[in-house]
């Protein structure tokens, strides 16, 4: 049996074994990225299964004694009467059924992934068993017992939107205003109070005992909310786990079902739970206390939502006679890439302190790349695509890691021009994002009042008190008439049915008038702040000051920006011609998904995950590490623990990026680059790019290269000569694969209107039925050309590929 045991686990190595084949109390498997944690975690329960706690050779005395084998030896070869039951009692299996295991994880993403490599490895049993998200295991636990807690089972789960709801309701009878008191921050309180569980009535006794009379408020909020959450039988994410939480420590009955239900319990991903969730996986794996916590502390980088690394740290004291198991040895990347990472971690003081090793030969270099501004950048990170797409690897080889979502614009945009399918994985494509919408639709408004739909969509956005009843009626009126929406709204006093909504309409239409006379006066980007303004967008956006509005408001400055480039590209740049240019990237994108496509992501959420070649861009100081984290140490050391885990996610190859000059959010900056580049040992990286010794660093950055936070170059010697890129090719060659475009760009500079521009390049000379060759998709043969801005589409039917469009500027420099 251990021959048979042993066998079936012979592909890991002896501590995975071990961490594997260790069912019975307390284990705490604490190791580095691409150790084989998950790994453990899915062959785990796979052994419970098949062999449970016959496999525990620690825990079973006597199982793998020398004498006991001996005896087994000297059974199998004379099988006598009397020696039977000791030789079944050695060799009896105790597998474990499906469902007393419960494997939990972080993501609905890595549930489903472990119940699939569960199900190929076990068949249709794996189904039962218990592999899933906190809050999936609650809702399950709470349908079957809720009502112990005066709840109906049938109750309804409230997601963010819906929780946002009821607190602006509660608030609006408690007669609060959502400035002082944004209805966001405020569900963040209730978060929080709940994270530590209080209920509104320990809350509001705390706030009162505090004195502080915004504390005492909010408690009035959450005492209304918590009442209209009940009444309406409802519960929100945090009352899941809250509740489940308050019905095991409530309910002695419920308790132990659950504690005798489930035999074996198992966390993924431990570094990241908060109080709540810890107190539900440590209540459910009481009964037994075969609790099997997975983590790294290196990887702990969701503090911001309450996870605290003490879960992790302080198991073994909570747990006395845990076993815990370290593996050391990472799986995953080449040693270059591994040293890398680990240097860089090694920074934090915080931790418990390990490194990783690899028989993986060195592998390629760390790739750092230093862009001169964003475009170079995306180009770069397009044009290493493409080169190794062209050498045989797959599109979903590659992973684009970026810190935060409003930096996917740029990329987005490289990968459709250069034909690169992708996919944004947890977060929507920029110009699918509602507040991007919402602001091309007032553009385009602006551009022809007639676009009903554009018109629809911002009439009563931000709210101006123009109801739906209203333009329902105004829709009617125009069909009736045969006029567009506009020409009913810009002239509603005519028409009785609107005379009640006849002032506000009127002050609508004025806007829209005003803007237009606006946009003709002045240079788009200037237009588009005062669109900003003056449409009340922004100021809706900043008065809410909630992260996720910063966020929203952060992409309405990001399209700024992508007028910005438009303006310093186009030729003959003007409202409709930008609007065309964006109508016509929406349309570059015709592939499929779920297809093999290269997939674009935060740091945050590629947790977990590996690919053979991973970019992390955006690598400089106010961006990662982000303006918060500079002067707080343990903010810093969280996003090193983020870099730590996108810089690990690489299995073959790693690049990272910076750009000296960077546009975001609208606004032009100069970055140094991030200081982790700097932690990287010189003999791991390989340098290329635009420029990089001007950008004031060779070799291992200096505390006072980064420092003051956010110098911009001011001092004169360190800054790039701004001249200096578009006078040639750059001195430093680019990688192979990537060919400089023929035509130097110009770096951005603040253009005082529309037609003080450089003058475009040329686009290069191709012909509708000519044959190309392109580096990446082969030979094929041009469809059509059609010209637009000052770019081109091209769609060419590749022998290979299939039929792609691709914008003729960025295509040119792979064509021949
Ligand atoms: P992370 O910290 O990023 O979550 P992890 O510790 O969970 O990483 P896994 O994802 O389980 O690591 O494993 C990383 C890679 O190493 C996977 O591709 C896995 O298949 C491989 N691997 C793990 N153990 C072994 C082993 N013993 N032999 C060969 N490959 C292994
Ligand atoms: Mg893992």
């Amino acid at each position: 049996r251990r021959t048979a045991i042993e066998g079936e686990f012979s592909h890991l190595n002896p501590e995975q074994r071990r961490a594997v084949l260790a069912t019975e109390g307390p284990l705490l498997l604490l190791a580095g990225a691409g150790s084989g944690k998950t790994t453990v975690l899915i062959n785990r329960v796979a052994n419970l299964m098949k062999y449970g706690r016959g496999s525990d050779c620690d825990e079973v005395p006597g199982w793998v004694t020398a004498e006991d084998l001996a005896f087994l030896e000297d059974y199998a070869a004379h099988p006598t009467e009397e020696g039977r039951a000791r030789a079944e009692q050695l060799c009896k299996v105790d597998p474990a059924v499906p469902w007393s295991i419960l494997a939990i994880t972080f993501t609905n993403k890595a549930a489903g992934e472990l119940k699939d490599r569960l199900e190929r490895m076990l068949g249709p049993s794996a189904n039962d068993i218990w592999a899933s998200t906190f809050h999936s295991a609650c809702s399950r636990i709470l349908r079957r017992d809720i009502d112990k807690l005066g709840y109906d089972t049938s109750f309804t789960i409230y997601d963010s939107a819906d929780a946002e709801r009821v607190v602006k309701d509660a608030m609006k009878d408690l007669r609060m205003d959502e400035k002082a008191f944004p209805p966001k921050s405020i569900l963040g309180y209730i978060s929080r109070a709940k994270d530590a569980m209080k209920l509104a009535r320990d809350y509001a006794e705390e706030c009162a005992k505090s004195g502080d009379y915004r504390l005492q408020r909010i408690a009035q909020v959450y005492t209304e909310y918590e009442k209209r959450l009940k009444a309406a039988n409802a519960l929100d994410f945090d009352d899941l786990i809250l509740r489940t939480v308050l019905l095991l420590r409530q309910d002695e009955e419920v308790r132990t079902y659950y504690q005798r239900k489930f035999r074996y319990v198992l966390v993924d991903e431990y570094q990241d739970t908060n109080n709540l969730q810890y107190q539900l996986a440590s209540t459910l794996a009481g009964g037994y206390e075969n609790f099997c916590v997975v983590g790294d502390d290196d990887q702990s980088i969701y503090r911001f939502r309450g996870a605290t690394i003490e879960n992790i740290l302080s198991f073994e004291n909570q747990y006395h006679g845990c076993r815990t198991i370290r593996l050391e040895q990472n799986y995953r990347s080449t040693q270059n890439i591994l040293e890398a990472s680990n240097a860089v971690i090694r920074n934090n003081q915080g931790r418990k302190g390990k490194e990783l090793w690899t028989d993986q030969g060195a592998g390629d270099k760390v790739q750092v790349y230093t862009a001169m501004n964003q475009d170079d950048e995306a180009q770069y990170v397009a044009a290493q695509i493409l080169a190794g797409f062209s050498e045989g690897c797959r599109w979903k080889d590659f992973a684009i890691l970026y810190r935060m979502n409003a930096q996917s614009r740029e990329l987005e945009m490289a990968m459709k021009r250069n034909g690169v399918p992708y996919r944004i994985i947890g977060g929507t494509r920029f110009f699918d994002r509602a507040e991007v919408k919402d602001m091309l639709a007032y553009l385009c408004v602006v551009n022809n009042p007639g676009d009903d739909l554009r018109l629809q969509r911002i009439i009563n956005n931000p709210p101006r008190g123009i109801g739906a009843k209203t333009v329902e009626t105004a829709q009617i009126l125009a069909a009736r008439n045969g006029l567009s929406l506009w020409e009913v709204v810009s002239d509603a006093r005519r028409y009785p049915d609107l005379q009640k909504a006849a002032a506000k309409l009127g002050a609508f239409a004025e806007l829209i008038r005003g803007l237009r006379k606006a946009a003709g006066e002045m240079p788009l980007t200037q237009f588009y702040e005062v669109l900003c303004a003056d449409s009340g967008y922004a100021v809706a956006l900043e008065a809410k000051d909630t992260v996720e509005d910063r966020t929203r408001l952060e992409n309405v400055r990001e399209l700024g920006s992508s007028i910005q480039s438009y303006l310093e590209n186009a030729e003959e740049p003007s409202l409709s011609g930008f609007l065309d240019e964006i109508a016509l990237y929406t349309d570059l994108d015709n592939h499929d998904p779920s297809e093999d496509c290269c997939v674009m992501m935060t740091m945050h959420s590629a947790k977990g995950l590996e690919f053979p070649v991973v970019f992390a861009v955006g690598m400089e100081e106010g961006i990662f590490p982000g303006m918060r984290a500079i002067g707080d140490e343990e903010e810093m050391e969280e996003e090193r623990r983020l870099c730590y885990v996108a810089m690990t996610r690489a299995k073959q190859r790693l690049h990272m990026t910076c750009a000296a000059q960077r546009m975001l959010y609208g606004r032009t900056s100069a970055n140094r680059p991030s200081r982790f580049l700097g932690e990287i040992p010189p003999e791991r990286v390989e340098r290329s790019g635009r420029n990089p010794l001007s950008m004031g660093y060779e070799g291992r950055l200096t505390e006072s290269d980064w420092r003051p936070e956010r110098e911009t170059y001011g001092g004169g010697e360190k800054r790039p000569p701004v001249g200096g890129y578009a006078s040639g090719r750059p001195s430093v060659g680019y990688d192979k694969g990537y060919t400089a475009p023929a035509a130097p760009k110009v770096p951005p500079v603040k253009l005082p209107g529309i037609n003080a521009r450089p003058p475009a390049a040329p686009l290069p000379d191709f012909q509708k039925g000519e044959m190309v060759r392109h580096k990446a998709f082969g030979k094929g043969m041009i469809l059509s050309i059609m010209k637009m801005g000052g770019d081109a589409l091209v769609e060419v039917a590749f022998d290979n590929v299939g039929t792609k469009k691709l914008m003729l500027k960025s295509a040119a420099q792979y064509m021949e």
